[in-house]
């Protein structure tokens, strides 16, 4: 019978400093970005999320992945989040979803909406709990300068993003899922004023990041798309004061320090890894075969677990979610 090990909690909150986070032996995350796709059918600029070697390589099978959740839940994973390349393109995903559920996990996605239709989204209803959508900007003409779009469109010059993702929106909220929005700022869109936009989707937390650079994954991304610090608070600050008037909607700027050393990652093949340092730090073996608990130790000195609830990574992802099924035996939440 499936159970949880639930000596995470226990672990969380020993209190790494700063300097701890290079040197901490043991810090084991609750939440994991599962970057389950490594295609992705748009031309983001700023990617830092291309996994062209992966690729290559063959797709889990939805048994596979069932047993990798199994395992993440057993190691003490209370949250699944699944990325990409662009996770809807992956033909197990739903499994994966409901799996994930049914093993007593928060689920959420963040996709770039392509195939996210109507059916999508009533067949997820009880199985997933956030719809995270990327929308980087006011209107499509920043998008395509982004390369926020399909390939075909940014090719032409143009980018519909805007269109499509505003269509889910409407559908998600109708179906009553949680809805988080994501938005990267370069230097394109840091003059950009979001603001009607994110109050007409009303989402239940904004996340805006600071474009990032990753060593070996988007060093192609031309310089002048970065943006400093004192922009980034500009940018995010401007915001928070706009949308002082809509308090349900929580506003969360990342920039780059906060976002390193913070996330359990796990690739399509399985392997774990972390960005500490600026470019991707994988285990030698995926959690397919020596399970997450083995895995993690080989790049845990990669995570903060301090920082990362100073992010807010341990944000109350159970707070709104107004549909889940009834938790089997080993959910905690
Ligand atoms: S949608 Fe996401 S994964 Fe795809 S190119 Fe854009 S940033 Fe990269």
């Amino acid at each position: 019978m499936w159970t949880r090990n639930t000596n995470n909690s226990k672990q969380q909150g020993s209190g790494d400093s700063t300097q701890q986070k290079t040197t901490n032996s043991l810090s084991v995350p609750t939440a994991l970005n599962w970057h389950c796709e490594a295609v992705c059918n748009y031309d983001c600029t700023f990617c830092y999320a291309p996994f062209e070697d992966q690729r290559k390589r063959s797709r889990l099978t939805s048994e596979e992945g069932c047993n990798v959740i199994e395992n993440l839940g057993r190691a003490g994973i209370e949250k699944i989040n699944f990325v990409g390349g662009e996770p809807m393109l992956h033909p197990h995903i739903q499994d994966w979803i409901r799996h994930s559920k049914k093993v007593g996990m928060t689920t959420s996605i963040v996709s770039n909406g392509t195939r996210m239709n109507g059916q999508f989204l009533s067949d997820m209803v009880g199985h997933l709990d956030w719809l995270g959508l990327s929308i980087d900007a006011s209107s499509d003409e920043l998008h395509a300068m982004m390369g926020r779009g399909l390939k075909g469109e940014i090719r032409q010059g143009y980018s519909d993003h805007l269109n499509r993702t505003k269509s889910i929106v409407q559908k998600a909220r109708q179906l009553g899922f949680g809805i988080k929005l994501n938005t990267v700022v370069t230097s394109v869109n840091v003059d950009d004023d979001m603001s009607d936009l994110v109050r007409w989707i009303n989402p239940n937390r904004w996340k805006i990041f600071q474009v990032l650079p990753i060593e070996g994954e988007n060093d192609h991304m031309p310089r002048e798309f970065l943006i400093d610090s004192s922009q980034f608070s500009e940018y995010v600050e401007r915001h928070k004061m706009a949308l002082s008037d809509v308090p349900e909607v929580e506003v969360v700027g990342e920039n780059n320090d906060q976002m390193l050393g913070t996330y359990a990652m796990m690739d399509a093949q399985t392997l774990v890894y972390t960005n500490m340092n600026g470019h991707y730090e994988y285990s030698t073996q995926p959690v397919l075969d020596i399970g997450f608990s083995k895995a993690w130790e080989q790049v845990n000195h990669g995570f903060s677990n301090s920082q990362f609830q100073q992010r807010g990574g341990q944000w109350d992802w159970n707070r709104k979610t107004p549909i889940s099924l009834p938790m089997v035996q080993g959910g905690d939440e």
